[in-house]
């Protein structure tokens, strides 16, 4: 089964869309099947790959309000491998619209599961907000990318979007990772951009991705010519730059497998999940109540319980490490009736599926929406 990545982050600017555009055509460059969809009513993505505006056509908001499905919205692109369900600014209603609606949370993810398995990957753009438009796209995704600048303030926020994921992963999506925390923008010649890499990393141990994405002028040209920066200009350092970090994310995939295997190799296959996690191995024992993993702290610092006591998650600075927001937290009764209850084929990668052949069993909708 494919992989879903959201690309997000609340703050504006942050090169969520070009980040979304670049990676999902890196990865069609790679041979690999890809959907993009657009979920911000900005639209940026559709127009950045060459989809003039019009009013008429199938979009995301057609999807979440169930007039139309996803086979129908599908868009080909100049890439032969890269399809993009393109949104429209009328998406922006849809907020408003879905208020009352039943299974609101949860309506992407269900008009995407007919054609999710077509791609390795499916690239989600969302908007500037943790409106019902992210939560949907947070819904639907095995996984979280968050672009950032390295900048003094690039925390900011940060703590509300890892505490939005915590939330959505004890009532949604008990299997919502955090991809990568991938910076954009980035100059590594400023003593500032260095001072506040070392501080990230520090913060999101190896969940901050090898891959920095340059301030490159292509990148920025490249969506005005409706292309991605390969297309426009494959030799560009923003192009390479996004290759590299679609090749660092589909090794990413490669290890959870791998991993998967040894579980597998280790356990009895029905007590297995999947830790997504970068982090070596967890032991045998506590395989089967793995969920991802929070980035390593440094060896040097308190344990997350300890920590947690004193420290409410408002108060977490950019010194704190990311386990004391989102890594110890009590899951809440409902999330152990979810996660019992979830159809394999609703965790995690395809890897998951292969060792969990005996789960089974639905969601129902009301027994989703209580818990929210
Ligand atoms: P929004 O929050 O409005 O959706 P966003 O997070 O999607 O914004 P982008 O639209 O991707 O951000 O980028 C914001 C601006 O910065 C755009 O003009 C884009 O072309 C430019 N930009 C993004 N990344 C780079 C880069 N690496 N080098 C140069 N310019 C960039
Ligand atoms: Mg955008």
């Amino acid at each position: 089964m494919g992989r879903v990545i959201a690309v997000a982050n609340q703050k504006g600017g942050v090169g969520k869309t070009t980040t979304a555009i670049n990676l999902a055509s890196s990865f069609a460059a790679a041979e690999v099947n890809t959907l993009l969809v657009d979920c911000d009513p900005q639209s940026n993505a559709s127009s950045g790959l060459g989809l003039v505006k019009d009013p008429e056509r199938i979009s995301t908001y057609h999807l979440l309000m169930g007039a139309a499905s996803a086979e129908e919205a599908l868009k080909t692109t100049v890439l032969k491998q890269l399809w993009i369900i393109p949104a429209h600014k009328n998406l922006i209603g849809a907020n408003i619209e879905l208020v009352d609606g039943e299974r609101r949370e949860f309506r992407l993810k269900d008009a995407l599961a007919p054609i999710r398995d077509r791609y390795q990957f499916v690239v989600l753009d969302c908007p500037p907000a943790l409106d019902l438009l992210t939560l949907n796209a947070l819904v639907a995704a095995d996984a979280v990318l968050i672009p950032m600048q390295a900048e003094y303030f690039a925390l900011e926020g940060i703590s509300e979007l890892l505490d939005t994921v915590e939330r959505i992963r004890g009532s949604f999506n008990p299997d919502l990772a955090i991809e990568g925390v991938v910076l954009t923008m980035f100059d590594d010649r400023t003593n500032l951009a260095q001072q506040v890499t070392a501080e990230l990393k520090r913060y999101f141990g190896d969940k901050l991705c090898a891959t920095t994405i340059p301030r490159n002028i292509r990148l920025a040209e490249a969506p005005s010519h409706g292309k991605a920066a390969l297309s426009y200009d494959i030799k560009s350092r923003g192009a390479e730059s996004y290759m590299s970090l679609a090749k660092e994310i589909i090794g990413h995939q490669l290890s959870v497998k791998e991993m998967a295997a040894a579980a597998a190799a280790r356990t009895s296959p029905r007590t297995v999940t999947v830790n997504e996690s970068v982090a070596p191995e967890p032991p045998a024992a506590n395989v089967a109540s793995a969920t991802i993993e929070p980035p390593a702290a440094p060896p040097s610092e308190p344990s997350a319980e300890e920590t947690r006591a004193e420290e409410p998650i408002q108060a977490s600075s950019t010194q704190a490490p990311v386990e004391e927001i989102r890594g110890e937290e009590p899951a809440p009764a409902s999330v152990n009736e979810i996660q019992g209850e979830q159809p394999a084929e609703e965790t995690g990668p395809a890897a998951v599926e292969e060792i969990r052949p005996e789960e089974q069993g639905g969601i129902p909708a009301e027994e989703m929406d209580k818990s929210a």
